[in-house]
């Protein structure tokens, strides 16, 4: 049986079996499934890659994730939060390497009113032509809406894991379905959204891992964020076994089949685990690489999980490390916002969306 004869032509339908007849050939022939992810990309969106600077503007978060060294319990690290000036400036740089996409990315900072971040975005917008991503975290429909009104463009909320269970148990005092009406409150608005999970996590399953692709497509979401699960020395899931990154590659490859136009990036986390992994995930359906673009003042205090590839690179050493490579790979680095390819036909009531995740 080969990827072809198992997708069936009406996107709506995938179904759990369905997806586990891809991860069973990807079980007996990762080649040809990562191969064939490939060419959908290429089909699909092109040999351009687009370079998605991101900011992290602000390491507190009142979150307990218990994977995540920017947990509220985690008193090793020095919090931080950049000056207006400082954010500006970083942008002003990644503006300078041609970047068309900022991305903010803090914890759940309440230290912020919803009115200054919407001032952050509105001035980033009147001063720099690029398309903004906000990446802060679950916030009441009204902030979303001051954001987009502002000029946000797009929004990353990771889902994490779409088993109810383990998210609960991952994430204390949140839950799934708060994720997602999230996720949906901000489709409404005219985000194009993002969400993504982390493979291998502790107690994570085959099933879940389905879900996790399954979630996304009836999201129809517009951007995936896809990593391994790396334990962090400062969490309780210290010594607990990383996620692999052929695992990962699977994950990633099968998304890019289930959602074609999907923008899919090579995510730090990948990156993180040894030198070739960008590449290997740029052969196997990805298309964005999101170079890191806050101070080096303090962007080893920002460390969700460790060994970050970014920490010690520069902007300069970073962007002239990508260009190599995707000349290398015959690919070129895109000069639009990249925002979202879509084929707008299709998506669910969030009563769809729900069943069978996070209905507790
Ligand atoms: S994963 Fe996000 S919300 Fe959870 S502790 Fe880390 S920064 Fe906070």
């Amino acid at each position: 049986m080969n990827v072809q004869s198992i997708l069936i032509k009406e996107p709506g339908n995938f179904n759990q079996e369905n997806l586990r007849q891809l991860f069973d050939l990807a079980e007996h022939n990762l080649p040809s499934l990562l191969k064939y992810a490939n060419q959908i990309r290429k089909e699909q969106v092109g040999d351009e890659v687009h370079l998605r600077g991101i900011i992290e503007f602000s390491n507190y978060c009142s979150c307990h994730c218990l994977y995540c060294g920017l947990r509220a319990e985690n008193r090793k690290i020095s919090r931080y939060r950049l000056t207006n000036q400082e954010i500006f400036q970083s942008v002003q740089t990644a503006v300078n390497y041609g970047l068309k996409t900022i991305v903010l990315q803090s914890g759940e900072d309440r230290f912020y009113q919803p009115e200054d971040i919407a001032r952050l975005i509105e001035f980033i917008k009147k001063h720099f032509d690029v398309a903004i991503t906000l990446s802060v975290g679950e916030h009441p429909h009204q902030s979303y809406q001051i954001w987009r009104n502002a000029g946000a463009d797009r929004y990353l909320l990771k889902h994490e894991t779409a088993d109810p269970i383990l998210y609960q148990k991952l994430r204390p005092g949140k839950n799934l379905q708060d994720r997602i009406e999230c996720l949906l409150d901000l489709k409404d608005l005219g985000y194009q959204i993002g969400s993504g999970n982390m493979v291998g996590l502790p107690g994570q399953t085959l099933t879940s891992l389905i879900d996790d692709v399954l979630l996304m497509k009836k999201l129809n979401v517009e951007m995936a964020g896809i990593g391994p699960f790396l334990p962090h020395p400062d969490t309780p899931l210290v010594g607990s076994s990383a996620g692999s990154l052929t695992e990962t590659l699977k994950i990633l490859a099968i998304t890019r089949i289930i959602l074609p136009t999907i923008h899919l990036p090579a995510t730090t986390a990948i990156s993180t685990v040894n030198d070739d992994a960008r590449r290997l995930a740029l052969e196997s359906g990805a298309n964005v690489i999101m170079p890191n673009f806050t101070p080096l003042t303090v962007r080893d205090q920002y460390v969700i999980y460790p060994q970050k590839i970014d920490i010690i690179e520069d902007p300069e050493q970073s962007v002239n490390k990508l260009k190599k490579l995707l000349k290398e790979m015959n690919r070129t680095i895109s000069m639009s916002y990249g925002h979202a390819v879509k084929i707008k036909t299709y998506s669910l009531t969030k009563k769809e969306v729900y069943h069978g995740f996070g209905s507790q």
